[in-house]
């Protein structure tokens, strides 16, 4: 199972400056939740806005770079190559950036896709790929009010590859 986990904005804006744009206590508690003890796939410049692997995942870095090299984490060549690093995995997560969603999403790689809504909209200079209702059904959406760890409004919604 390929999954691919995003916070998202209404106008699908989903970073600036290569960083977040936006934090969300709750989102980034799900994520932690639902991430931890899997594979993490993610292109180079959401490795580098992260910094470090995170703790109790495997991390892999997609990158075309042949000498990259992180402490601690695998290198992939491609988005291909990365998902077959992971293929003994049940699950794996496919985490960022724009790039690398695009790309599978383009490709039809991913089985399921976990949105965290976030009801706003912002400044942004990446986006996440529109999610065709064709291809992609709503199967679960769970919806909160802000609150005073949360600034905004926001929705955990999982889409099933029909
Ligand atoms: P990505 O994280 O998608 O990384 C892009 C890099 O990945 C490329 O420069 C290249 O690395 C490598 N890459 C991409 N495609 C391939 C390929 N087919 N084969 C080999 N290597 C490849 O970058 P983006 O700039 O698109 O996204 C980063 C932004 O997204 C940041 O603002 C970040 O904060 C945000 N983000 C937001 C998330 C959210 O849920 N809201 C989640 C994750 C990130 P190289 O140049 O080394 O070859």
């Amino acid at each position: 199972m390929i999954t691919v986990i995003a916070a998202v904005a209404e106008n699908k804006a989903i970073g600036r400056n290569n960083d977040l744009i936006w934090s969300l206590s709750a989102d980034l508690k799900r994520f932690k939740k639902v991430t931890t003890g899997h594979y993490i796939l993610m292109g180079r410049n959401t490795f580098e806005s992260i910094g470090r692997p995170l703790p109790n995942r495997t991390t892999i870095i997609i990158t075309r770079n042949k000498s990259y090299f992180k402490e601690g984490c695998l290198i992939a060549g491609s988005l291909e190559e990365a998902i077959e690093l992971a293929k003994e995995q049940e699950q794996i997560f496919i985490i960022g950036g724009a790039q690398i969603y695009k790309e599978t999403i383009a490709k039809n790689l991913a089985d399921q896709l976990d949105v965290t809504l976030v009801h706003e909209v912002f400044d942004a200079d990446v986006y996440f790929p529109e999610i065709d209702t064709k291809i992609w059904k709503e199967t679960k959406r769970e919806s909160f009010k802000a609150d005073d760890k949360n600034e905004f409004d926001y929705s955990f919604i999982s889409y099933q590859k029909i």
